[in-house]
């Protein structure tokens, strides 16, 4: 007996020097980024991780309005001016997000930049009406015209700002685990604040991702296993301040200009990071209702809402068979729902 448990050891310290998970968090995109992932070769492991965040740090230089010299600061320099090339990875991430906001009806809407630049949530400071109500003016992606054979960006008018804030971190996750998927990984994550993109699932079993209770710091609402999926949530509680009983956060609803209410977080989950991060920002933007219909339209998609109330909501892909069943007794979609 003591022998063949001696000898299952060593077969389980042998197992551990040879492989393992390597994984690393680094402050990036003005949230943390992090990697995970299963690899049998520890030098190879450290290789891969600087590659995963090279990728991060070029996609943030390309896109961020943060940055100066970044093509996308350059577009909302002088393209209510003339026409301004993107390049082609920007281009498509931006004709993405338009058609992201013919599909939310405009809640999703990368031009809530004009009024989204007067916030600072370190500096707690918010812009004032009369600066809301001049800059929510510009706030339209139709303003935004593309010209796919010229690969180039122009606005339909001056004050016209775009950020991609909503979308870009998706793209980053997806982009990450399509690094782990070159070297051939089979088990990772890849987290950039609210999102996630896993690839395959934890050797043998699910990852369990915890949505956060809006409200209690560090508590978990809701644990979810997920395998080989993306991940989003969108909450109130990342960058915000409180002033007057009032949550200045930095979801803007853009037919307002003003930060959204009624929903404390949206968590959407399926096959593409892009989309969840967009759909997480859109579901809250559209609330408990009309983001939960949107989400019954899109088959590979479903959505997790907690309401100002703290109350939980499923889309109807989640919800108990058995229960659903007995509240209607048919799965066809009303005609004109979606
Ligand atoms: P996080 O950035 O924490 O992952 P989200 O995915 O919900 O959170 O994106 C919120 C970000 O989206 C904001 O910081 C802002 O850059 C951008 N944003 C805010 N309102 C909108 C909107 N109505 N449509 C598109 N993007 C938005
Ligand atoms: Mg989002």
């Amino acid at each position: 007996m003591r022998a063949s448990l001696g000898i299952l050891a060593l077969f389980l310290f042998a197992d551990a020097i040879r492989a393992e998970w390597h994984t690393d968090v680094r402050a990036k995109m003005g949230t943390e980024v992090s990697v995970y992932f299963w690899l049998e070769d520890e030098a190879r492991g450290k290789v891969i991780i600087e590659d995963v965040f090279a990728e991060v740090d070029r996609i943030n230089a390309l896109m961020s309005t943060y940055v100066e010299t970044s093509r996308i600061s350059d577009i909302n320099r002088r393209a209510a001016d003339e026409p301004v090339v993107a390049g082609e990875e920007l281009f498509r991430l931006i004709r993405r997000s338009l058609d992201i906001s013919v599909l939310t009806h405009g809640a999703f809407d990368i031009t809530y930049d004009s009024v989204g630049q007067h916030y600072d949530f370190h500096e707690r400071r918010r812009p004032d009406d009369a600066t809301t109500e001049a800059e929510r003016q510009h706030i339209n992606f139709r303003y935004v015209a593309l010209d796919q054979g010229k690969g180039t960006v122009s606005f339909e008018r001056q004050g016209v700002r775009i950020n991609l804030g909503g979308i870009a971190k998706g793209y980053v996750v997806e982009r990450g685990v399509d690094i782990l998927r070159q070297h051939g990984v089979a088990n990772g994550v890849v987290t950039a604040g609210g999102d996630s993109r896993l690839l395959g699932d934890r050797r043998g079993r699910p990852w369990m991702i915890g949505i956060r209770n809006p409200r209690k710091d560090g508590e978990v609402a809701i644990s979810v296993p997920l395998e080989d999926e993306a991940i989003s949530t969108s909450g109130d509680y990342e960058r915000y301040f409180d002033e007057d009983g009032i949550r200045y956060h930095h979801i803007i609803k853009p037919s307002s200009g003003r930060p959204v209410e009624g929903v404390h977080s949206a968590t959407v989950f399926g096959p593409d990071a892009v989309m969840t991060d967009a759909l997480s920002t859109s579901v809250f933007v559209m609330g408990v209702d009309e983001g939960l219909k949107l989400i019954g339209c899109l088959p590979d998609y479903e959505a997790i809402v907690i309401d100002a109330e703290g109350q939980i909501f499923y889309s109807s892909g989640l919800e108990d068979p058995a229960s659903a069943e007995e509240d209607s007794p048919s799965i066809t979609p009303a005609p004109g729902t979606c």
